[in-house]
């Protein structure tokens, strides 16, 4: 048997995740991604079989399963449809904030509902003048009595029109830079948020990417998520949680054009064998299958990292190397899959189309890939490395 390092619980989520993937998710997958509308029928299936509890503790209302087993989801569904995933990954991303940073108050309000998938949680941090530049962003939160008042506008944001809850970040000091961000919870029937226009996408298209306006949109202090100037760090340790989430969507995508590439290349036949047996062929197969081996091995080890309570540096450098590793080796392995299929692979007909077009997301959100080697590299010069300098 092949060495696996997930328990028994978890290896019987993953059957159970891997099948609906199959018969439930997959022949949905091509459907959604014409039409670009958003799969409420599969939300409904992730909320009869207990999915989007898996970013929760049991105490409110989750699974208690850990973040490997969240990530192994994320990659078993993602195998079949990237949007699909990204609708897991995002419950965990919206969320975090009450996870890291909420009082038992503010997670007994809002979480049994995120668990229970009756709402979608969405992260809405970039604004139109800043994406890398995150403490950039415009948008004030103006302190007026026993409340708050948000003023000014996100862009892509991930499950706009479709959250139930928003986790926003404003300055309540605009002079303040990094530390005059502060981070709040914004339900989605708040009086002054307006969800604008939804993007069209090359990929992940029945996801909705949109914007948000916060109009005089008034919030109850209750509704402030750890301390006033605490948000920009509050960010940051949650993009380091949730990047390894879009390492899972994107191993998923790239394990799942490699799956199928495999079949086809058995089946088509040229010069009298199986394209598989031409050398050129499987070279390119066992590359694409060694790649995602070589990725999910960098993601599992985050998982179990993060499962053991690791934080600080040792944590963003492995979820930053976790996602840039994954989502690159998406873009090269579908496209190596595109290849395989030949001019087939151009052809919508068939997923690893589709696929190639998924993966280039996962090099740009939560964090480019630049980003990602820049945080690696900052992480790595911090490092004490005296027993290198010793040997020269
Ligand atoms: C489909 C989709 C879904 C998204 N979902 C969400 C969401 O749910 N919530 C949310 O808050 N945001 C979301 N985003 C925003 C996303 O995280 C940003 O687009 C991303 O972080 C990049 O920001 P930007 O687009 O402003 O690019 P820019 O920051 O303008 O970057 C442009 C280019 O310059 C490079 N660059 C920038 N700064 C540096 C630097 N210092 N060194 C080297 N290179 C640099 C970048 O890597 C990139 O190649 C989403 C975006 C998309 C497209």
């Amino acid at each position: 048997m092949a060495y696996d390092l997930l328990n028994g619980e978890q290896r019987e989520i993953r059957e159970l995740v891997r099948s609906l993937a199959r018969e439930r998710i997959a022949p949905r997958a091509a459907e959604i991604d014409e039409s670009a509308e958003f799969p409420w029928d599969l939300v409904e299936l992730f909320r009869e079989n207990d999915l989007l509890g898996l970013p929760f503790e049991e105490r409110y209302g989750g699974t208690g399963t850990g973040t490997l087993t969240l990530l192994v989801a994320v990659e078993e569904i993602s195998k079949a449809c990237a949007t699909t995933g990204l609708i897991l990954a995002v419950q965990e991303l919206g969320s975090l904030a009450l996870k890291l940073a909420g009082t038992k108050e503010q997670k007994a309000r809002w979480v049994p509902r995120l668990a229970s998938g009756e709402w979608l949680a969405a992260y809405a941090l970039t604004e139109a003048g800043s994406g890398s530049d995150s403490a950039a962003m415009r948008t004030t939160a103006r302190r007026d009595g026993d409340g708050y008042v948000l003023n000014g506008g996100k862009r892509f944001i991930t499950n706009a029109g479709v959250a139930g809850l928003y986790t926003v970040f404003a300055k309540t000091d605009p002079e303040g830079g990094h530390s005059g961000i502060s981070c709040f919870v914004v339900e989605a029937d708040a009086t002054g948020l307006e969800v604008g226009r939804i993007e069209p996408k090359m990929g992940i298209r029945g996801s909705t990417t949109g914007e948000i306006f916060l109009n005089d949109c008034r919030v109850q202090a209750g509704n402030l998520i750890g301390e006033e100037g605490e948000g920009f760090k509050l960010a940051m340790r949650i993009l380091d949680r949730s990047r390894p989430g879009i390492g899972a969507q994107a191993l998923g995508i790239a394990q799942g054009a490699t799956d199928y590439a495999l079949e086809y290349a058995k089946s088509r036949e040229t010069m009298g064998k199986p394209i598989a047996e031409h050398q050129l062929i499987a070279a390119k197969l066992a590359d694409m299958e060694t790649k995602c081996e070589a990725a999910r091995g960098l993601l599992y080890r985050y998982g179990l990292l993060a499962d053991e309570g690791a934080d600080g540096p040792e944590l963003t450098k492995a979820s930053a190397m976790a996602k840039l590793h994954c989502s690159d080796v998406a873009m090269e392995v579908t496209t190596e899959a595109v290849q395989v299929l030949g001019g087939y692979g151009y052809i919508k007909e068939y997923p690893v189309e589709r696929m190639m077009r998924d993966a280039k997301i996962t090099q740009l959100y939560e964090g480019t890939n630049e980003i990602q080697r820049l945080v690696i590299a900052r992480e790595m010069v911090r490092e004490l490395r005296s027993s290198a300098l010793a040997v020269v």
